[in-house]
């Protein structure tokens, strides 16, 4: 079809307002960033969402599962990202899984009591209890907005605003553009975050990007997310353990029914369970492939119910469809070509960065399950100045974004993200200039423990220099002395 186009009239806007550190999208990052740079003693924070509520995909996509926090007995993410544990477990039922006391342990009581519930025990032998968190949403986003009240002599939270372009002044980003029910206006900022997890507004400065994940890959797949109540998930996880080939055959009608993979899973409550699915080769920000997911899906939950409670009538015989997610789950599109891209490598190698803000959560097809750091470098921008880009864009390369856009990660940046921020701010220098060191020690104090610092409780290093990491550590080991630097190579 040949493609029209419509010349926008220029435009006068109005100033909605000034700000130091202007966040764009109130997920998982956006919202960190927003917290941290508060508690790092920045002032004067916008932070600004779209949609009515925080929490992006892990609240409004019914993302309700962190996985893989600890490796052995340490839980190496902690910060934020634990801070939204500790808060919900005062509220009954919020949250299950095994707690920091116990992971690691290998009683055998421990882990057959936590066997049925995904990734709380790790998938290599010697099994060990791991720290995977399963959350109820909806108190998740009343928390989130409870943790910015706390702060909110310092940020500014605007709901319902759009961000649609960043104001430039040559390569620096001065602002950004927003709809809203009130119309077309204009924010000016010293230094923007972009949380959008879709790039919407580095991929309008001049930054260098890329785009989709690998379409073997998790993130080349969008979901839109529903629940299942009346379900008793114990006995359809008896059900699956004791009948492994009418599990196995389960999954495959259930794929055949629906058109795309689809997949109970378990959640905080036994009486409830989510359905994740991925769609195959989608691109969340093309308008056709979301609108397709959501009716796609919406189309086959009545069909995927009647045949699960048929199939499975021990567990499923109650079940009822609780509700839909008011938000498409987004997993992957655009991708920042940051100052340095996480590839294979960082996992194969356990590569050391002097620049490290966070470990990257211990799930990933390639690796024993180690720890891995995140550089600074990998929210930071090439080419263009006052932006910081934490979260599930972040730099990565079409696979290794596949185990980098996990909420422990998009939690872990934007913290990171915010302190810098909030550093460059009250010193007046720029997020590419910022004390890298102050920001580290910054967020050690906000309980990151951050490796080779003698701040941190040494347990943690003695933990990874005991049981090292990266790929099969043998190998690993083997390939450098052979001088072999890339993973691919092997
Ligand atoms: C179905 C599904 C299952 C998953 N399973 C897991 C899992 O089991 N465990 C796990 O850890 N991770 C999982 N993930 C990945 C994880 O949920 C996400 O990568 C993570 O939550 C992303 O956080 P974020 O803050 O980077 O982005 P998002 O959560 O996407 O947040 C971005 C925010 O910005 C807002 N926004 C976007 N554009 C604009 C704009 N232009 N203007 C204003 N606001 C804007 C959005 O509304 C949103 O609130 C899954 C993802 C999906 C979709």
């Amino acid at each position: 079809m040949e493609k029209r186009t419509y010349i926008e009239a220029s435009n006068t806007l109005p100033v909605y307002d000034e700000c130091d550190i202007l966040i764009v999208g109130g997920g998982a990052a956006g919202h960190s960033a927003a917290v941290a740079a508060a508690r790092a003693g920045a002032k004067n924070i916008i932070l600004m969402e779209r949609y009515g509520y925080m929490g992006g995909d892990a609240t409004g996509g019914y993302v309700i599962m962190v996985p893989d926090l600890s490796w052995y007995n340490k839980s190496f993410v902690r910060g934020l990202q634990e801070e939204w544990f500790t808060r919900l477990e005062k509220i009954p039922g919020a949250v299950m899984g095994p707690s920091n006391d116990v992971i690691g342990s290998e009683d055998p009581v421990l882990i057959d009591a936590w066997r049925a519930i995904h990734d709380c025990v790790s998938r290599n032998a010697p099994h060990r209890l791991v720290r995977s968190v399963y959350f109820e949403p909806n108190q998740l986003k009343i928390e989130m907005d409870k943790m910015l009240l706390e702060h909110k002599d310092a940020i500014r939270v605007l709901y319902h605003c759009w961000i649609t372009k960043p104001i430039m002044e040559g390569n620096q980003v001065k602002g950004v553009i927003f709809e809203s029910k009130e119309g077309r206006k204009a924010i000016f900022a010293k230094i923007v975050i972009d949380a959008t997890g879709d790039g919407d507004i580095f991929s309008q400065t001049g930054a260098p990007y890329a785009s989709l994940a690998d379409s073997d890959t998790r993130s080349s797949t969008t979901a839109l997310v529903w629940r299942i109540g009346g379900v008793n998930y114990d006995l359809f996880d008896e059900w699956k353990r004791t009948r492994p080939q009418a599990a196995a055959e389960l999954r495959t009608q259930l794929t055949k029914l629906a058109g795309f993979r689809c997949m109970p899973l378990p959640s905080n409550q036994n009486d409830i369970c989510w359905v994740n699915n991925w769609h195959p080769d989608r691109d969340c920000t093309n308008i056709k492939d979301q609108t397709e997911t959501e009716i796609n899906t919406r189309n086959t939950m009545r069909e995927v119910l009647e045949y699960l409670r048929e199939a499975v009538p021990m567990a499923f015989r109650n079940a009822y469809l609780y509700d839909i997610a008011p938000q498409l789950g987004t997993r992957c599109s655009r991708r920042l070509k940051g100052e340095y891209i996480m590839t294979a490598n960082d996992w194969a190698f356990a590569s050391h960065f002097d620049d490290v803000i966070a470990w990257h959560s211990t799930i990933c097809q390639i690796n024993d399950c180690g720890p891995v750091e995140i550089p600074y470098r990998a929210i930071l921008p090439q080419k263009v100045e006052n932006l910081l880009c934490p979260g599930r864009h972040l730099s990565a390369d079409d696979v290794a974004i596949d185990w980098l856009n996990l909420i422990p990660q998009c939690v872990g940046t934007g913290q990171a993200a915010g302190v810098a921020a909030a550093v460059a701010a009250t010193s007046g220098t720029t997020v590419r200039d910022v004390d890298i060191k102050r920001v580290q020690n910054i967020l050690i104090d906000q309980d990151v423990p951050l490796p080779r610092n003698e701040r941190v409780d040494p347990s943690y290093m003695q933990c990874v220099e005991e049981h090292e990491y990266g790929l099969y550590t043998e190998l690993a080991k083997k390939a450098r002395a052979e001088g072999i630097k890339e993973f691919r190579q092997w």
